[in-house]
């Protein structure tokens, strides 16, 4: 197979592009390397099996391609909230770009899709079948909205077009390449914690998350693309949920630092709880995670440790 990854230099793109090669396809990884990195996929650029392209999602594309995993977003709130006109584009100009290819190509597609299309979720835990809580014009409106349009797009050419599509809601997801100052919570938590600087705990700490390590996220993604008969979409994500309080205290404790726990404003909208339920992956990949937080934030803290000693 011939696969593109778009944001394949990103933290889980890049995963997901050793893995393909791994498993004996050939990939192309498109990168614009706005939060994406040339360090996360150097390993690979001896592959004959890999190339790399420096393309942004809103050029004219093509390619002689089997499959797309479209991961090219931002997808850290501080990131995507920078340029919320560009997180807009790259979800309807950029999904509709590559919609056309996958149509020409006659190739199939999975949308990285997110959690945030449940917005501030009403509901507990979070199954496919909810439809959301969104905020159209706040601060999270580019991404959450900018999402939600790229799903409409993607059924729509499904429909309309017959194109070969899948859909995965990924929720939290963190491990090793992720961006030291990409403003996510696992990496600023182990970051400040390894520094010696306050651990920035956002609002009371009392909002919750589910924390999925990037090996497990993979995994769910290549059995979904694999997937026959089933388009999604379909959460992947750990259920097993935390508070943020919670999980301050236990980076502090697994690194060993005196860092402070300090307080700091609560972001607008964001969201209070949030937790996947994965009866349908379950059900339909046969898919669960395997890696609990302690090993997944072990192998991160360690991640984080050689990088920061490298400076
Ligand atoms: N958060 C925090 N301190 C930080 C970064 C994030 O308390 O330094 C909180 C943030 O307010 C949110 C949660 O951690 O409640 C997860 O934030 P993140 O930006 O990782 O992703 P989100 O799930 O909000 O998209």
């Amino acid at each position: 197979m011939r696969v593109l990854v778009t944001g394949g230099a990103g933290f889980i793109g890049a995963h997901l592009c050793e893995r393909l090669l791994e498993s004996g396809d050939k990939v192309v990884c498109l990168d614009n390397f706005k939060t994406g990195s040339r360090d996360n996929v150097k390993h690979l650029r001896t592959d004959k099996s890999f190339e790399m392209v420096k393309k942004d999602l809103l050029d004219p594309l093509d390619f002689r391609i089997d499959r797309v995993f479209n991961l090219a977003c931002p997808a850290s709130p501080q990131r995507y909230q920078k340029d919320p006109i560009g997180t807009i584009k790259i979800n309807t100009i950029g999904m509709i770009g590559l919609l056309e290819l996958a149509r020409r190509r006659k190739a199939r597609i999975l949308q990285a899709s997110t959690s945030e299309v449940y917005g501030d979720p009403l509901a507990h835990p979070q199954s496919e079948d909810y439809w959301g809580n969104v905020n159209p014009i706040g601060p999270r409106s580019c991404y959450d909205e900018g999402k939600r349009i790229a799903e409409s797009l993607m059924f729509a050419y499904g429909a309309q077009h017959r194109v070969d599509i899948r859909v995965a809601r990924i929720f939290n997801t963190y491990g090793p390449r992720m961006g030291t100052d990409d403003g996510r919570v696992v990496s600023n938590f182990i970051v400040q914690a390894l520094e010696g600087n306050d651990i920035t705990v956002y609002g009371d700490g009392s909002q919750t998350r589910s924390f999925c390590y990037v090996s497990d996220m993979v995994e769910g993604l290549c059995r979904l693309m694999d997937a026959e008969n089933f388009t999604g979409p379909v959460n992947l994500g750990n259920p097993a949920e935390i508070t943020v309080l919670d999980l301050a205290r236990k980076v502090k404790k697994m690194t060993g630092s005196a860092s402070m726990i300090r307080f700091r404003p609560l972001p607008t909208d964001d969201p209070v709880r949030r937790r996947p339920d994965i009866t349908l992956a379950k059900r339909k990949l046969g898919w669960k995670p395997k890696v609990d937080l302690d090993t997944g934030l072990r192998k991160t803290i360690d991640y984080f440790r050689t990088v920061l000693d490298r400076g």
